[in-house]
This record gives structure tokens, sequence and C-alpha cells, in this order.
């Protein structure tokens, strides 16, 4: 990304911004199409929760793309971006039989990640087909808030109590159509998937009537130099040998299915806030930033390394930083980081800011969320307003007191 550009947002649309460059999220979805070529039926679901702006979800639909959902909200957000419903899947965790009863009757692929639930739907709506959410017990996540394979976690039905879903299905005669698994973000080692998916095809030989397998995602993506990220060309070449065999063994063509967020998006974004203050302690140089964790959590949430530059200044000697938020709370975005020499008024970049950034931020100190600018074919796109005061009190009713 050129820097020079990302400045002039800064002062077309103000600080602080996010910035989204529609070319390297198709290049990535390129990329993981291609490592799946030779497999007859591929659908990239994108998992709406990493970057939710309505444009976005429209970028996918130019693609061929499908909708990966966890709440009925994000269902009616890609039915307004125009997607149908039977390109949506619906994978929800903790909600309510009323909130999947309504996002059926929508026609959305449901994905069901409980016995408790999956028998009482099962016995309302035999005919509505529902895929199941296996729980693989494979511990491939890179933060253990983000961890969800392993076997105390709330998601997924385990393995173990495959005999119970059987019976389920014998006994309300439901129909399974497919298998699902997500077994976390950031899964450092091709072989773990692989063998996740060996678990998947285990279970998977066990329903008659599926239609599609959805290996969920937990792709990483590098977040600073010398990073390990999926090798996504290898693991197009492993899984490709497998699939390819057990839907031969199985004896219907099934469709893989893959549900990448991060993968997708992260690399395509950009935070661009601008310094406030220079405050130096005794031991430390803090640079203070006019965003903070409302803004940009991951930082704080998940301890996220995230690349900072100082776009204003980039040829500057390198010093070090602690690069801090303005909202009255601890909120360290970076310690101790060496960064080009960092002027009031420069303007910093965070990179890897497109997936769980936005979607994550919040009005916290009664702040604004920011502007949100999509870059496409050459020009620059405002895709959502900067908030206003009207915004922070339009759900507030005011009583007389
Ligand atoms: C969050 C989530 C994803 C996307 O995960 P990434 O790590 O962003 O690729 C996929 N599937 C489900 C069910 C999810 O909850």
């Amino acid at each position: 990304m050129n820097n020079q550009l990302l400045l002039s947002l800064v002062e077309k649309y103000g600080s602080p911004l996010y910035v989204y460059d529609s070319e390297i999220i198709s290049n990535q979805y390129k990329r993981l199409t291609k490592a799946f070529k030779k497999v007859k039926k591929v659908k990239i679901n994108y998992a709406v929760k990493a970057l939710s702006n309505v444009n976005i979800l429209k970028l996918f639909k130019t693609y061929g793309a499908g909708l990966d959902t966890v709440s009925k909200q994000e269902v009616l957000l890609g039915l307004h971006a125009g997607f149908k419903p039977k390109d949506i899947v619906y994978t929800p965790n903790g909600v309510s039989l009323k909130e999947i009863e309504d996002v059926a009757q929508m026609g959305v692929q449901i994905n069901i990640d409980n016995l408790s639930i999956l028998e009482q739907f099962g016995h309302h709506y035999p005919k509505i087909p529902v895929c199941i959410r296996i729980n693989p017990h494979i511990l491939a996540g890179g933060n253990h808030k983000i961890s969800v394979g392993h076997i105390d976690s709330k998601f997924g039905i385990s393995i173990h109590q495959v005999p119970h879903i059987l019976r389920i299905v014998e006994n309300t005669k439901m129909k399974i159509n497919g298998i699902h698994m997500h077994t976390g973000s950031d899964i450092l080692d091709i072989d773990v998937f692989v063998s996740a998916a060996d678990i998947l095809f285990d279970v998977a030989k066990q329903f008659d009537n599926l239609e599609f397998i959805d290996f969920g995602s937990g792709f990483k993506v590098p977040y600073k130099l010398g990073d390990i990220s999926t090798d996504i060309e290898e693991l197009g070449e492993k899984l490709t040998a497998r699939f390819n065999e057990f839907s031969k063994e199985y004896g219907r063509e099934l469709t893989l299915m893959f549900e990448p967020g991060k993968f997708l998006v992260s690399e395509a974004g950009y935070f661009l806030a601008s310094v406030n203050v220079i405050k130096q302690t005794t031991s430390t140089v803090f640079a203070g930033v006019d965003s903070g964790f409302n803004h940009l959590i991951r930082p704080m949430f998940y301890d996220s390394y995230h690349e900072i530059i100082n776009l204003s200044n980039p040829d500057g000697k390198n010093r070090y930083y602690t690069v801090v938020g303005y909202i009255c709370e601890t909120d360290t975005f970076a310690s101790n980081r060496p960064i080009h020499e960092i002027h009031e008024g420069d303007i910093l970049c965070f990179k890897n800011a497109g997936a769980y950034c936005f979607s994550m931020a919040s009005n916290y100190n009664s702040r604004f969320k920011p502007a949100e600018v999509l870059i496409h074919n050459g020009n620059d796109y405002l895709i959502r307003n900067r908030e206003t005061i009207e915004d922070i009190l339009r759900n507030q009713t005011e009583i007389e007191l």
C-alpha cells in the first residue's frame, strides 16, 4: 500500500480511519480457490464477523462466495447485501431455539452445535436439513480465547457423542446434509488441520445424506515479519487428495466448504490514527493517538501484535515508543516498539486491521466509531460515515427528572 495514498485519505476523510484494499481481498480469495481447484465442488463462505460492512459482503458476492454467519443479524445483513438464503450458512453458538427457527424459516443453511437443540429442532422440523458442528478435540488455537476445539470447549458436539447424534437422527427422522468443524483461529500446523479432517471424514461416513463437509477456518496470516502463516497451497494439496478420495468412497460428489474471515480480509485493512501527544516519563516515551481499544481492541484483548508504521516520517530514525490510546484506562497498542521518529500530528498506520478490528469497535468513552473507506479499482469510496453525537444519542430515551 502506498503511504502517500493513505495520508491523502486521512486528509480527505479525517482521523482515525479504517481503509480496506479490495485488491488484497480478491487476491486472497483467488489464492484459496486456486489451492483447491482440483476439488470439483468448492464453496468459500466468508465469515461475516471478521468485517461486516455491507460493501465488503457485496464484494464477496461478486466473487461468487457465500457467507458464514453467527447471528440472525448477520444473516439479515447478508440478505440485505443480496445473498440468496441458500448461500448463507448459520453457525451460532448458545443461541435460542427460537432464533434458529427464525433463520431456518428464511431458507438459510442451519448448523447445529449441541444435542439439546438438535433434538428439539429435529422433532419440530424433520424436513429441514441441518448441518452438524463436530468438535474433533484438536487443540489448534493461537490464543486460549480463540481456541475452540479442546475437550471442554463450548463449541461443537464432541466426536464421542456421535452415537447420540445418530440416535436423535433415527428417532426424529431428520436429515443431516452437512458435517462441520471449526477448530479456532490461528492454526499453525497443516498436519493438525489434516488430522482434524481425517476425524471429520470418520464421522461423515456414518451419515447417508451428506451434501457437503465444512472445514471451518483458522488459517493464520502473518502479523509481523517472520511470522508463520498457513501454507494454503500445501494445505490445498494435502486436503484435496484426502477429500477426493473420501468423496469417491462415500459414493457422491460432496462440496468442500471453508469459512475464512481473517485469511480473506486481515491484511487488506489499515487503521490510521494521528498522534495527539508525545509524553516522556522516566523510562518510557509514549505516543498517544486519537483512538484506543474502543476502535481496535485486539492488542489489549488478545495480546495481538499489529505492526505500526509512521506514515508521516518514513525516513526518520528508529526510536522506541509505547503507543497508547486516549481511553481513560490502560490501553496499550504496543510496548517499546521501534518506530520511525514520531512527532505530534504524525499519522500512524496499524497493519492487519481488516479482521476483527472495526467489527469489534465500541462507543466506550462516548467516542465516535471511525469512518471506513474502500479502495476499489483505483478509486476510494467512503463506505461508512464517521459517527456524530446524534449516533451516540440515537437510542437513548430521555425521561423527565
Ligand atoms: C469466526 C469463525 C470463522 C472465521 O474464523 P477466522 O479465524 O477469522 O478465519 C469461521 N467459522 C466460524 C464458525 C466462526 O465462528
